[in-house]
């Protein structure tokens, strides 16, 4: 597991840490980066904190309800139906 790199985070108090951006609850995290080769990508994806290594984007098979509600509410389209149990 990796270790976010401390210019990306903001003090929340002498226990915790939040991604420098989301301090108010409604900003883009400074890790996020947009191009149009590859999107919306985590430019320290191995180093991410524990809540975004937490967040399961798919439950059960599906498309997290609660992902794409902020995916929805940042102008992004929804997470795409996957069959995981397609052979490849
Ligand atoms: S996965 Fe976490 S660290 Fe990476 S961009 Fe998203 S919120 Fe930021």
């Amino acid at each position: 597991m990796g270790t976010v790199p401390l210019a990306y985070t903001s003090k929340v108090n002498d226990h915790l840490a939040c991604m420098k951006g989301t301090e108010s609850g409604q900003g883009k995290c400074i890790a996020l980066e947009y191009s149009k080769e590859n999107g919306y990508r985590c430019k320290i994806y191995a180093l991410r904190p524990s809540p975004c290594r937490e967040f399961e984007l798919y439950i059960d098979g599906k498309p997290n309800p609660k992902c794409n509600e902020l995916r929805m509410a940042a102008g992004l389209n929804s997470l795409p139906e996957v069959n995981f149990l397609k052979e490849v």
